[in-house]
Protein backbone atom coordinates (compact mmCIF):
# COMPACT_ATOMS: atom_id res chain seq x y z
CA UNK A 1 0.00 0.00 0.00
CA UNK A 2 1.20 3.48 -1.15
CA UNK A 3 2.54 5.49 1.84
CA UNK A 4 -0.06 8.75 2.55
CA UNK A 5 0.45 11.63 1.46
CA UNK A 6 1.48 14.16 5.00
CA UNK A 7 -1.06 17.04 3.85
CA UNK A 8 0.06 20.09 6.77
CA UNK A 9 -2.49 21.67 8.21
CA UNK A 10 -3.06 25.37 6.97
CA UNK A 11 -1.50 28.11 9.25
CA UNK A 12 -3.84 28.43 11.96
CA UNK A 13 -6.22 31.81 11.79
CA UNK A 14 -8.08 33.69 14.86
CA UNK A 15 -11.54 32.16 15.11
CA UNK A 16 -14.39 34.74 13.90
CA UNK A 17 -15.54 34.25 16.96
CA UNK A 18 -12.34 35.69 18.92
CA UNK A 19 -13.36 39.64 18.27
CA UNK A 20 -16.67 40.95 19.78
CA UNK A 21 -17.79 44.51 19.88
CA UNK A 22 -20.41 43.48 22.70
CA UNK A 23 -21.92 47.17 22.48
CA UNK A 24 -24.81 49.02 19.19
CA UNK A 25 -23.68 51.57 19.44
CA UNK A 26 -19.84 50.92 18.68
CA UNK A 27 -18.86 49.76 15.58
CA UNK A 28 -15.11 49.08 13.60
CA UNK A 29 -14.26 52.72 11.74
CA UNK A 30 -14.35 52.47 7.55
CA UNK A 31 -13.33 55.68 6.70
CA UNK A 32 -10.12 55.43 5.40
CA UNK A 33 -9.41 58.69 6.22
CA UNK A 34 -9.36 58.39 9.81
CA UNK A 35 -7.13 56.17 11.95
CA UNK A 36 -8.90 53.27 13.64
CA UNK A 37 -8.42 53.52 17.20
CA UNK A 38 -5.92 51.72 19.61
CA UNK A 39 -8.44 48.83 21.16
CA UNK A 40 -9.67 48.30 17.68
CA UNK A 41 -6.68 47.91 15.66
CA UNK A 42 -6.48 44.82 13.55
CA UNK A 43 -3.64 43.66 15.57
CA UNK A 44 -6.33 43.27 18.32
CA UNK A 45 -8.98 41.90 16.60
CA UNK A 46 -6.98 39.58 14.86
CA UNK A 47 -3.37 38.37 16.48
CA UNK A 48 -2.28 35.94 13.99
CA UNK A 49 -2.82 38.14 11.09
CA UNK A 50 0.42 39.08 9.42
CA UNK A 51 -0.12 41.85 6.28
CA UNK A 52 -2.84 44.21 6.14
CA UNK A 53 -3.34 46.55 2.99
CA UNK A 54 -4.05 50.12 4.50
CA UNK A 55 -3.62 54.04 4.25
CA UNK A 56 -1.42 56.57 5.32
CA UNK A 57 -3.04 58.86 7.54
CA UNK A 58 0.33 60.76 8.14
CA UNK A 59 3.93 60.83 8.20
CA UNK A 60 6.32 63.23 9.64
CA UNK A 61 10.37 63.18 9.84
CA UNK A 62 10.85 62.44 13.83
CA UNK A 63 11.59 65.55 15.08
CA UNK A 64 13.29 64.48 18.41
CA UNK A 65 15.70 61.54 17.13
CA UNK A 66 17.34 59.92 19.51
CA UNK A 67 20.60 60.45 20.73
CA UNK A 68 22.19 57.12 19.24
CA UNK A 69 20.02 57.79 16.05
CA UNK A 70 21.47 61.42 16.10
CA UNK A 71 25.02 60.41 16.47
CA UNK A 72 24.75 57.84 14.06
CA UNK A 73 23.20 59.94 11.03
CA UNK A 74 25.79 62.52 11.95
CA UNK A 75 28.73 60.05 11.80
CA UNK A 76 27.43 58.72 8.50
CA UNK A 77 26.73 62.05 6.72
CA UNK A 78 30.30 62.80 7.51
CA UNK A 79 31.78 60.08 6.12
CA UNK A 80 29.31 59.10 3.26
CA UNK A 81 27.66 60.93 0.34
CA UNK A 82 24.08 62.48 1.03
CA UNK A 83 21.31 60.67 0.62
CA UNK A 84 22.71 57.43 2.43
CA UNK A 85 22.18 58.68 6.03
CA UNK A 86 19.12 57.00 8.36
CA UNK A 87 15.72 58.61 8.21
CA UNK A 88 13.32 57.68 10.78
CA UNK A 89 9.84 58.49 10.07
CA UNK A 90 6.37 58.95 12.27
CA UNK A 91 3.89 57.03 10.33
CA UNK A 92 0.13 56.45 11.73
CA UNK A 93 -2.17 54.16 9.19
CA UNK A 94 -5.82 54.02 9.05
CA UNK A 95 -5.14 50.14 10.53
CA UNK A 96 -2.51 47.97 11.28
CA UNK A 97 -1.20 44.57 11.73
CA UNK A 98 1.77 45.74 13.97
CA UNK A 99 0.83 46.35 17.59
CA UNK A 100 1.85 49.31 19.64
CA UNK A 101 3.44 48.87 23.01
CA UNK A 102 0.70 48.42 26.11
CA UNK A 103 -0.89 46.63 29.08
CA UNK A 104 3.18 44.97 30.00
CA UNK A 105 3.68 44.11 26.36
CA UNK A 106 6.41 45.41 24.21
CA UNK A 107 6.19 46.70 20.74
CA UNK A 108 5.82 45.03 17.51
CA UNK A 109 8.56 45.46 14.64
CA UNK A 110 8.17 44.47 11.56
CA UNK A 111 7.53 45.54 7.46
CA UNK A 112 6.31 48.96 5.98
CA UNK A 113 5.30 47.84 2.08
CA UNK A 114 5.27 50.69 -0.23
CA UNK A 115 4.43 51.46 -3.54
CA UNK A 116 6.68 48.99 -5.80
CA UNK A 117 7.41 46.47 -3.39
CA UNK A 118 9.94 48.47 -1.41
CA UNK A 119 9.88 47.72 2.45
CA UNK A 120 10.64 49.98 4.96
CA UNK A 121 11.78 48.67 8.87
CA UNK A 122 9.09 49.71 11.33
CA UNK A 123 11.26 49.63 14.62
CA UNK A 124 8.62 50.42 17.10
CA UNK A 125 5.28 51.39 17.37
CA UNK A 126 4.20 53.55 20.31
CA UNK A 127 1.10 54.27 21.26
CA UNK A 128 0.22 57.93 21.29
CA UNK A 129 -3.31 58.92 22.80
CA UNK A 130 -5.56 56.52 20.78
CA UNK A 131 -3.18 56.36 17.75
CA UNK A 132 -0.67 53.60 16.81
CA UNK A 133 2.37 55.69 15.79
CA UNK A 134 4.78 53.30 13.90
CA UNK A 135 8.63 54.33 13.81
CA UNK A 136 9.79 53.82 10.37
CA UNK A 137 13.47 53.82 8.94
CA UNK A 138 13.61 54.87 5.79
CA UNK A 139 16.54 54.69 3.25
CA UNK A 140 15.76 57.36 0.88
CA UNK A 141 14.24 60.54 0.88
CA UNK A 142 10.80 59.58 0.71
CA UNK A 143 8.15 61.03 2.36
CA UNK A 144 4.61 59.23 2.31
CA UNK A 145 1.77 61.26 1.51
CA UNK A 146 -2.00 61.05 3.28
CA UNK A 147 -3.84 58.43 0.90
CA UNK A 148 -0.77 56.61 -0.05
CA UNK A 149 -1.66 53.00 -0.06
CA UNK A 150 0.76 50.42 1.95
CA UNK A 151 0.88 47.11 3.42
CA UNK A 152 1.83 46.38 7.03
CA UNK A 153 3.60 42.90 7.50
CA UNK A 154 4.67 40.89 10.40
CA UNK A 155 7.65 39.54 9.30
CA UNK A 156 8.95 36.13 10.27
CA UNK A 157 11.13 38.17 12.95
CA UNK A 158 8.69 40.38 13.48
CA UNK A 159 6.26 37.71 14.10
CA UNK A 160 8.57 35.16 15.82
CA UNK A 161 9.08 38.18 18.80
CA UNK A 162 4.97 38.73 18.70
CA UNK A 163 4.57 35.03 19.47
CA UNK A 164 6.42 35.21 22.09
CA UNK A 165 4.97 38.49 23.56
CA UNK A 166 1.77 36.60 22.82
CA UNK A 167 2.48 33.28 24.98
CA UNK A 168 3.84 35.28 27.96
CA UNK A 169 0.92 37.69 28.08
CA UNK A 170 -2.05 35.38 28.10
CA UNK A 171 0.16 33.01 30.32
CA UNK A 172 0.09 35.82 32.84
CA UNK A 173 -3.28 36.26 33.10
CA UNK A 174 -4.00 32.64 33.12
CA UNK A 175 -1.43 32.01 36.34
CA UNK A 176 -2.86 35.82 37.54
CA UNK A 177 -6.53 34.13 37.63
CA UNK A 178 -5.19 30.95 38.87
CA UNK A 179 -3.47 32.55 41.76
CA UNK A 180 -6.24 34.71 42.66
CA UNK A 181 -8.68 32.02 42.33
CA UNK A 182 -7.41 29.19 44.12
CA UNK A 183 -4.81 31.02 46.52
CA UNK A 184 -6.54 34.58 47.25
CA UNK A 185 -3.47 36.15 45.90
CA UNK A 186 -3.90 39.56 44.13
CA UNK A 187 -1.14 39.62 41.48
CA UNK A 188 0.78 43.42 42.38
CA UNK A 189 2.60 44.02 38.79
CA UNK A 190 4.26 41.80 35.96
CA UNK A 191 7.01 42.12 33.55
CA UNK A 192 7.37 40.46 30.31
CA UNK A 193 10.82 40.09 30.23
CA UNK A 194 13.37 40.15 27.97
CA UNK A 195 13.78 36.86 26.17
CA UNK A 196 14.44 34.11 26.15
CA UNK A 197 14.98 34.85 30.55
CA UNK A 198 12.05 34.28 32.65
CA UNK A 199 9.04 36.38 32.72
CA UNK A 200 7.37 37.17 36.55
CA UNK A 201 4.52 38.50 38.69
CA UNK A 202 4.85 40.12 41.70
CA UNK A 203 2.72 38.62 44.29
CA UNK A 204 2.44 39.59 48.19
CA UNK A 205 4.21 36.57 49.83
CA UNK A 206 6.17 33.73 48.30
CA UNK A 207 4.11 30.17 47.15
CA UNK A 208 5.13 26.45 48.84
CA UNK A 209 6.75 23.91 46.71
CA UNK A 210 3.03 22.26 46.95
CA UNK A 211 1.50 25.44 45.92
CA UNK A 212 3.69 25.89 42.50
CA UNK A 213 2.65 22.04 41.72
CA UNK A 214 -0.93 22.55 42.21
CA UNK A 215 -1.50 25.69 40.17
CA UNK A 216 0.84 24.35 37.35
CA UNK A 217 -1.25 21.25 37.06
CA UNK A 218 -4.61 23.59 36.45
CA UNK A 219 -2.95 25.86 34.12
CA UNK A 220 -2.21 22.30 32.00
CA UNK A 221 -5.78 21.08 32.28
CA UNK A 222 -6.96 24.40 31.16
CA UNK A 223 -3.95 23.68 28.30
CA UNK A 224 -5.19 20.60 27.67
CA UNK A 225 -9.08 21.12 27.55
CA UNK A 226 -7.90 24.10 24.85
CA UNK A 227 -9.76 26.91 26.60
CA UNK A 228 -10.73 29.85 23.87
CA UNK A 229 -9.60 32.88 24.42
CA UNK A 230 -12.41 36.05 22.84
CA UNK A 231 -11.97 39.66 23.81
CA UNK A 232 -14.91 41.71 24.08
CA UNK A 233 -15.10 45.40 23.30
CA UNK A 234 -17.63 48.02 24.33
CA UNK A 235 -17.44 51.98 24.09
CA UNK A 236 -15.64 53.48 27.44
CA UNK A 237 -17.81 54.34 30.18
CA UNK A 238 -17.58 57.06 32.01
CA UNK A 239 -16.97 55.61 35.50
CA UNK A 240 -13.75 54.09 33.11
CA UNK A 241 -12.75 57.55 31.99
CA UNK A 242 -8.67 57.36 32.02
CA UNK A 243 -7.51 59.28 34.76
CA UNK A 244 -9.79 57.18 37.48
CA UNK A 245 -7.28 55.05 38.46
CA UNK A 246 -3.81 55.18 38.07
CA UNK A 247 -2.63 52.46 35.75
CA UNK A 248 0.29 50.61 36.19
CA UNK A 249 1.27 47.30 34.19
CA UNK A 250 -0.12 44.46 36.77
CA UNK A 251 -3.23 42.46 36.47
CA UNK A 252 -4.98 44.30 39.64
CA UNK A 253 -3.57 47.59 38.62
CA UNK A 254 -4.21 47.33 35.03
CA UNK A 255 -8.09 47.15 35.59
CA UNK A 256 -7.54 51.16 35.22
CA UNK A 257 -6.39 52.05 31.69
CA UNK A 258 -3.41 54.46 30.77
CA UNK A 259 -4.54 58.20 32.06
CA UNK A 260 -3.51 59.58 28.38
CA UNK A 261 -5.48 56.73 26.92
CA UNK A 262 -8.24 58.22 23.74
CA UNK A 263 -8.89 55.60 21.84
CA UNK A 264 -12.38 55.49 23.44
CA UNK A 265 -12.53 51.90 24.09
CA UNK A 266 -12.15 49.38 26.64
CA UNK A 267 -10.92 45.86 25.46
CA UNK A 268 -12.09 42.49 28.14
CA UNK A 269 -9.80 39.80 27.63
CA UNK A 270 -11.69 36.24 28.77
CA UNK A 271 -10.24 33.18 29.28
CA UNK A 272 -13.59 30.87 28.71
CA UNK A 273 -14.61 30.01 32.56
CA UNK A 274 -11.48 31.29 34.16
CA UNK A 275 -10.96 34.79 33.59
CA UNK A 276 -12.18 38.29 32.48
CA UNK A 277 -9.22 41.20 32.37
CA UNK A 278 -9.60 44.61 31.01
CA UNK A 279 -6.32 44.46 28.64
CA UNK A 280 -4.82 46.39 25.43
CA UNK A 281 -2.59 43.35 24.29
CA UNK A 282 -2.64 40.54 21.54
CA UNK A 283 -3.59 37.32 23.01
CA UNK A 284 -3.40 34.12 21.78
CA UNK A 285 -7.21 32.69 20.49
CA UNK A 286 -6.84 29.89 23.03
CA UNK A 287 -4.78 28.13 25.51
CA UNK A 288 -4.12 24.67 23.87
CA UNK A 289 -0.39 23.81 23.72
CA UNK A 290 0.64 27.41 26.20
CA UNK A 291 2.05 25.08 28.77
CA UNK A 292 2.68 27.22 31.71
CA UNK A 293 6.37 26.00 33.67
CA UNK A 294 6.82 27.78 37.00
CA UNK A 295 9.85 27.96 38.23
CA UNK A 296 10.37 26.10 41.57
CA UNK A 297 11.66 29.06 43.57
CA UNK A 298 10.42 32.78 44.60
CA UNK A 299 12.56 35.71 44.70
CA UNK A 300 11.90 37.56 48.04
CA UNK A 301 11.79 41.62 47.45
CA UNK A 302 11.71 44.16 50.31
CA UNK A 303 11.05 47.70 49.40
CA UNK A 304 10.32 49.70 52.96
CA UNK A 305 8.24 47.84 55.62
CA UNK A 306 6.56 45.69 52.68
CA UNK A 307 8.38 42.59 51.46
CA UNK A 308 6.81 40.65 48.64
CA UNK A 309 7.84 38.04 45.67
CA UNK A 310 8.49 37.20 42.32
CA UNK A 311 7.54 34.25 40.56
CA UNK A 312 8.58 33.43 37.34
CA UNK A 313 7.43 31.62 35.01
CA UNK A 314 7.94 30.37 31.29
CA UNK A 315 6.07 28.91 28.02
CA UNK A 316 5.94 29.06 24.58
CA UNK A 317 9.32 29.27 22.71
CA UNK A 318 10.77 30.56 25.65
CA UNK A 319 10.17 27.21 26.81
CA UNK A 320 11.81 25.31 24.80
CA UNK A 321 14.95 27.69 24.93
CA UNK A 322 15.05 26.53 28.37
CA UNK A 323 14.21 22.93 28.06
CA UNK A 324 17.27 22.62 25.51
CA UNK A 325 19.40 24.44 27.49
CA UNK A 326 19.35 22.90 30.94
CA UNK A 327 19.30 19.12 28.35
CA UNK A 328 22.55 20.25 27.26
CA UNK A 329 23.57 21.21 30.88
CA UNK A 330 22.96 18.12 31.97
CA UNK A 331 24.11 16.17 29.25
CA UNK A 332 27.62 17.90 29.24
CA UNK A 333 27.73 17.23 33.39
CA UNK A 334 26.68 13.75 32.93
CA UNK A 335 29.32 13.46 30.22
CA UNK A 336 32.10 14.83 32.47
CA UNK A 337 30.93 12.56 35.68
CA UNK A 338 30.57 9.65 33.40
CA UNK A 339 27.45 8.37 34.05
CA UNK A 340 23.93 8.94 32.99
CA UNK A 341 21.73 11.65 33.60
CA UNK A 342 20.02 10.46 36.60
CA UNK A 343 23.07 9.90 38.39
CA UNK A 344 24.70 13.19 38.09
CA UNK A 345 23.52 14.35 41.72
CA UNK A 346 24.28 11.38 43.47
CA UNK A 347 28.21 11.64 41.03
CA UNK A 348 28.41 15.31 41.42
CA UNK A 349 27.80 14.96 45.70
CA UNK A 350 30.95 11.89 45.51
CA UNK A 351 32.40 14.32 43.47
CA UNK A 352 31.96 17.59 46.44
CA UNK A 353 32.60 15.11 49.17
CA UNK A 354 36.19 13.46 47.73
CA UNK A 355 37.17 17.04 47.02
CA UNK A 356 36.49 18.04 50.70
CA UNK A 357 38.48 15.04 51.55
CA UNK A 358 41.51 15.75 49.89
CA UNK A 359 41.75 19.65 50.51
CA UNK A 360 41.32 18.53 54.26
CA UNK A 361 44.62 15.72 53.73
CA UNK A 362 46.43 18.35 51.86
CA UNK A 363 45.98 21.25 54.27
CA UNK A 364 47.02 18.40 56.73
CA UNK A 365 49.74 17.56 54.82
CA UNK A 366 51.11 20.48 54.12
CA UNK A 367 51.31 21.60 58.39
CA UNK A 368 53.77 18.63 58.28
CA UNK A 369 55.49 20.11 55.67
CA UNK A 370 55.36 23.47 57.02
CA UNK A 371 57.05 22.03 60.18
CA UNK A 372 60.14 21.16 58.34
CA UNK A 373 60.57 23.89 56.22
CA UNK A 374 60.74 26.39 58.93
CA UNK A 375 62.68 23.45 61.21
CA UNK A 376 65.03 23.58 58.00
CA UNK A 377 65.09 27.52 57.98
CA UNK A 378 65.66 27.95 61.40
CA UNK A 379 69.25 25.75 61.48
CA UNK A 380 71.91 28.34 62.23
CA UNK A 381 75.33 26.91 61.65
CA UNK A 382 77.15 30.15 61.27
CA UNK A 383 75.57 31.15 64.77
CA UNK A 384 74.25 34.67 62.91
CA UNK A 385 72.94 37.76 65.56
CA UNK A 386 70.17 37.80 63.18
CA UNK A 387 68.99 34.37 61.18
CA UNK A 388 68.10 36.19 57.40
CA UNK A 389 67.31 33.52 54.70
CA UNK A 390 65.08 33.48 51.20
CA UNK A 391 62.96 30.51 50.78
CA UNK A 392 61.82 30.32 47.12
CA UNK A 393 59.26 27.45 45.88
CA UNK A 394 56.94 26.33 42.50
CA UNK A 395 53.17 25.67 44.52
CA UNK A 396 49.44 25.67 42.33
CA UNK A 397 48.69 29.65 42.71
CA UNK A 398 45.29 28.90 44.25
CA UNK A 399 47.18 27.31 47.14
CA UNK A 400 50.38 28.91 47.19
CA UNK A 401 50.18 32.01 50.19
CA UNK A 402 48.02 29.83 51.86
CA UNK A 403 51.22 27.44 52.42
CA UNK A 404 53.96 30.05 52.79
CA UNK A 405 51.55 31.56 55.70
CA UNK A 406 51.22 28.07 56.85
CA UNK A 407 55.15 28.33 57.37
CA UNK A 408 55.33 31.81 58.64
CA UNK A 409 53.02 30.41 61.47
CA UNK A 410 54.96 27.05 62.25
CA UNK A 411 58.20 29.70 62.52
CA UNK A 412 56.73 31.80 64.71
CA UNK A 413 55.29 29.32 67.03
CA UNK A 414 58.40 27.28 67.28
CA UNK A 415 59.25 27.73 70.93
CA UNK A 416 62.87 26.25 70.75
CA UNK A 417 63.85 29.17 68.49
CA UNK A 418 61.74 32.27 70.73
CA UNK A 419 64.70 33.59 71.77
CA UNK A 420 66.68 33.88 68.18
CA UNK A 421 65.99 36.91 65.93
CA UNK A 422 65.46 35.84 62.39
CA UNK A 423 63.90 37.51 58.90
CA UNK A 424 62.61 35.17 56.35
CA UNK A 425 61.35 36.45 52.83
CA UNK A 426 59.40 33.31 51.50
CA UNK A 427 58.49 33.56 47.71
CA UNK A 428 56.05 31.09 45.73
CA UNK A 429 55.89 31.36 41.72
CA UNK A 430 53.29 28.77 39.74
CA UNK A 431 55.19 26.12 38.19
CA UNK A 432 54.86 27.32 34.45
CA UNK A 433 55.20 31.15 34.75
CA UNK A 434 54.71 33.59 32.01
CA UNK A 435 54.82 37.24 31.96
CA UNK A 436 51.54 37.63 33.34
CA UNK A 437 52.18 34.87 36.43
CA UNK A 438 52.16 36.16 39.99
CA UNK A 439 54.31 35.34 42.77
CA UNK A 440 52.90 35.12 45.96
CA UNK A 441 55.75 37.07 48.79
CA UNK A 442 55.77 36.91 52.57
CA UNK A 443 58.06 38.23 54.96
CA UNK A 444 58.30 36.80 58.90
CA UNK A 445 59.87 37.93 61.49
CA UNK A 446 59.62 38.05 65.35
CA UNK A 447 60.78 41.57 64.79
CA UNK A 448 58.05 43.97 63.34
CA UNK A 449 60.42 46.79 62.12
CA UNK A 450 62.50 44.46 60.25
CA UNK A 451 59.48 43.24 58.70
CA UNK A 452 58.64 46.76 57.64
CA UNK A 453 62.13 47.57 56.77
CA UNK A 454 62.38 44.32 54.46
CA UNK A 455 58.92 45.08 53.36
CA UNK A 456 59.72 48.51 52.18
CA UNK A 457 63.01 47.40 50.05
CA UNK A 458 60.86 44.93 48.38
CA UNK A 459 58.16 47.68 47.54
CA UNK A 460 60.75 50.22 46.28
CA UNK A 461 63.19 48.12 44.80
CA UNK A 462 62.02 44.99 43.24
CA UNK A 463 58.31 46.86 42.25
CA UNK A 464 56.42 44.28 44.92
CA UNK A 465 52.60 45.06 45.92
CA UNK A 466 51.53 44.42 49.55
CA UNK A 467 51.62 45.39 52.80
CA UNK A 468 51.33 44.28 56.47
CA UNK A 469 51.11 44.97 59.73
CA UNK A 470 53.49 43.46 62.57
CA UNK A 471 55.26 40.39 62.49
CA UNK A 472 54.09 39.03 58.52
CA UNK A 473 53.88 41.33 55.40
CA UNK A 474 52.92 40.12 52.31
CA UNK A 475 52.51 41.13 48.69
CA UNK A 476 52.30 39.69 44.69
CA UNK A 477 55.38 40.18 42.05
CA UNK A 478 54.07 39.84 38.45
CA UNK A 479 56.44 38.51 35.99
CA UNK A 480 58.87 35.39 35.44
CA UNK A 481 60.45 34.92 38.39
CA UNK A 482 64.01 33.80 38.27
CA UNK A 483 66.60 32.71 40.72
CA UNK A 484 69.27 34.22 39.21
CA UNK A 485 67.68 37.41 39.17
CA UNK A 486 64.66 38.33 41.23
CA UNK A 487 66.09 35.36 43.60
CA UNK A 488 69.16 36.78 43.99
CA UNK A 489 67.78 40.42 44.62
CA UNK A 490 66.15 39.12 47.67
CA UNK A 491 69.04 37.77 49.08
CA UNK A 492 71.03 40.87 48.82
CA UNK A 493 68.43 43.34 50.45
CA UNK A 494 68.29 40.85 53.25
CA UNK A 495 72.08 41.21 53.28
CA UNK A 496 71.20 45.36 53.85
CA UNK A 497 69.24 44.89 56.72
ZN1 LIG B 1 -2.87 41.91 29.88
Amino acid sequence: MAAAAIVLPPTPLTPPTYHRIISPSLSLPTNEALPVPVGLLACQRDPLLRELSTSVISCTLQNNPSQAEGAKSKKKASSTTAGTKEKTYEVILHDTVLFPEGGGQPSDTGVLRIEQGVELEVVEVRRVGGHAVHHVRAKDELLLAPGDKVTTILDEKGFSRRLDHMCMHTSQHLLSALLETHLELPTLSWALTTYPTPSYVELPRALTLEEIARIQSLAHTLAYEGRAVHVEVEPLAEDNRPGVATVASGRTVGKALPQDYTGGVKRTVVIDGVDRNPCCGTHLPSLSNLQLFLLPQTESLTRGATSTARLFFLCGPRLHVHLNSSHNLLTKTAGIMSCGAPDVPERVNQAVDERRRLDKRAEELEAELAKIVSAQLLVDPSNETVIKRHYHRNDEPSRALGFLQCIASSCLSSAEVSEKKYCFVLTSSPVSQTSTSVTSVLIVSPDEKLVKMVGDLLKSEMSVRGGGKGTRWSGKWVGVWKDAKEGKLVEEILSRV
